[in-house]
């Protein structure tokens, strides 16, 4: 088996334990349009996927039923309010920096997400990661969103990349990475360096 060349990684639950915030956040700016969301059907159904299919999700189950793109509307809201909170405190591991700086040295590393860039580059700043991705793949980026293979395709053409692995914690990002080619490694955020430890020490030649 050759080596990887590339690691990408998806940003929420994979690199920031960002999923509960980002519910809740949700949860705030729709909960006077009828919408109450809770963290068990997030984590089920929302999870990895792209907001706007979520949003349609949530208007068929509210009471009374909405058009999605009143839901929409509160998306400059939330987004807001997710960049306030995170801000203030960024949400990553204090020993992520010097693992990925490892890892950089290594392999080529990227993020892959259905957020935006505008809401995960502050956040890799603020956190001081950013200086480790050669370049981050948002849901802006392209057409078709996880689980199509689009993202992280694009991902890899960025870094020339013959041979990446990908980092995901939902079904719809692990689908999304098969659907390319690409090796896949289910990880959460708080097992995932041990489990990429793990991945990469079974791969010749890597000893991370
Ligand atoms: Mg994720």
């Amino acid at each position: 088996m050759s080596g990887f060349d590339a690691i990408l990684f998806d940003f929420d639950g994979v690199l920031a334990d960002t999923e509960p915030l980002h519910c809740a956040c949700w949860a705030e700016v729709l909960a006077d349009l009828g919408v109450t969301l809770e963290w068990d059907f997030y984590r089920a159904r929302c999870i990895g996927v792209d907001d706007r299919l979520m949003l349609r999700m949530m208007a068929s189950r509210a009471s009374p039923p909405r058009d999605w793109q009143e839901l929409w509307a509160r998306y400059p809201a939330k987004k807001d309010l997710f960049r306030r909170r995170t801000l203030a405190a960024p949400p990553f591991d204090p020993a992520l920096d010097a693992y990925l700086e490892t890892l950089a040295a290594c392999y080529k590393l990227a993020v892959v997400s259905s957020s935006s860039c505008a809401e995960i580059e502050p956040l890799l700043e603020a956190g001081g990661l950013r200086r480790h991705f050669a370049t981050v793949v948002g849901g802006e980026s392209v057409l078709h969103h996880k689980p199509a293979p689009d993202p992280y395709l694009l991902a890899a053409e960025r870094l020339s990349a013959r041979h990446p692995l990908v980092v995901e914690d939902s079904e719809a990002g692990l689908a999304s990475g098969r659907a390319a080619g690409f090796d896949v490694l289910g990880v959460t955020a708080a097992g995932m360096r041990d489990a990429l430890r793990r991945r990469l020490r079974a791969a010749p030649q890597h000893l991370l």
